[in-house]
């Protein structure tokens, strides 16, 4: 099987940015789904700075995603929702799927209302389990409850269906299903030559590498059940975008997984702070990604705030939306200071724009 390098906050081999990077992020799409121009600009990558990578397997793309003709934002006006039949004699449950754009590499935020109170409720979409969280602020008269799934990078198009079942608390059977037309994406390409020795990690390294890696596993396999954010997250520091979620990279011939988080342009020393609520469960030095911290935001949510000059905040402390977290920098596989800011569901990534629009956040759209 093909060997793939991921996000440098599984730990990874460096990689390179290059001017080439910057270009194929002009042709990005418009992530967010907002208007290109409305876009932040992305002028040139830090020539010679280095991204972090780690070998892990990963299916191909489809084809049909790749070479979508049309920006991926727009699926979302194709997108249709229906409820398919449900089986005779469960108690019906109300579901609304907030998203930004039903394609991969975007997260959706599930909200499930019930007209008694539940004992347990969960689902499932596209294969993945999908927990849920009773809600802090309860519907009149019933119950609420939220949790996050997503599109992963390298789904293709698909019309998928989330399933709701649980039980409420008098024993009766609940459940929902919903139907969702998940559509194309495209992300830019690249295609580089580097070092072999930005592709291949040194045998020195390797045991804190595996080290590394068990580490985050545990971290990413972490479920809190707490009550999901109600409000945006803030972006950690304010610089530009320099390189976009999901650029896919060829390097030296070889695929490589793609971008899984962005890059904001900020100088060494520059205050980063934590997107949202959440309890720092990795706050230390990985071999890629340098001084790293992450923060479970529950429910298999996290953040990953990667190549910090300073760390600010100690592993397992509670922080608060906008708390100071640390400093930006260059450390790990880098040549120059940026932040890279990263967003998972678990293990998978997704683009952390997301967490910055409304629709995620707010009811009834
Ligand atoms: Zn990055």
């Amino acid at each position: 099987m093909e060997l793939l390098p991921d996000c440098p906050t599984y730990g990874g081999i460096g990689i390179p940015h290059s001017a080439a990077a910057c270009n194929g992020s002009r042709r990005a799409r418009p992530a967010g789904g907002a208007p290109a121009s409305a876009r932040p600009r992305r002028d040139r990558a830090a020539a010679g700075k280095y991204h972090s990578r780690v070998l892990r397997p990963r299916p191909a793309r489809s084809s049909a995603a790749s070479k979508s003709p049309r920006p991926a934002w727009l699926a979302l006006a194709a997108c249709g929702v229906a409820t398919p039949a449900l089986a005779a004699g469960l108690l019906p449950l109300g579901v609304e799927l907030r998203a930004r754009a039903f394609v991969p590499g975007e997260p959706l935020r599930i909200e499930v209302t019930a007209p008694e109170p539940l004992a347990h409720v969960e689902g499932a979409f596209l294969g993945r389990h999908v927990s849920l969280v009773r809600a802090a602020g309860q519907a009149t008269g019933g119950e609420r409850w939220s949790g996050w799934t997503m599109i992963a990078l390298d789904q293709p198009p698909v019309v998928g269906v989330l399933e709701i079942q649980g039980r409420s608390a008098a024993g009766r059977p609940v459940g929902a299903t919903r139907a969702v037309t998940v559509g194309a994406a495209s992300f830019p390409r690249e295609t580089l030559s580097v070092a072999p020795s930005y592709v291949e990690p040194p045998p020195a390294v390797v045991a804190r590498l595996e080290r590394e890696r068990r580490k985050l596993e545990a971290v990413y396999r972490s479920r809190r059940a707490v009550p999901l954010p109600e409000h945006v997250f803030l972006r950690p520091v304010p610089g530009e975008l320099t390189s976009v979620f999901g650029t896919e990279r060829i390097y030296n011939g070889q695929r490589r997984s793609p971008h899984p988080g962005i890059d904001l342009r900020a100088a060494s020393g520059t205050a980063v702070r934590c997107s949202g609520a959440g309890r720092a469960v990795l706050a230390e030095e990985l071999y890629y990604s340098g001084n790293t911290v992450i923060v479970d935001h529950g429910a298999g949510l996290f953040t990953i705030y990667a190549h910090l000059s300073v760390i600010s905040v100690k592993e397992g402390a509670e922080v608060s939306a906008g708390q100071l977290i640390g400093s930006s920098g260059a450390t790990g596989r880098v040549t120059g200071p940026h932040l890279h800011w990263g967003a998972k569901l678990g293990e998978l990534p997704f683009d952390p724009e997301a967490l910055l629009d409304e629709r995620l956040f707010a009811a009834g759209r």
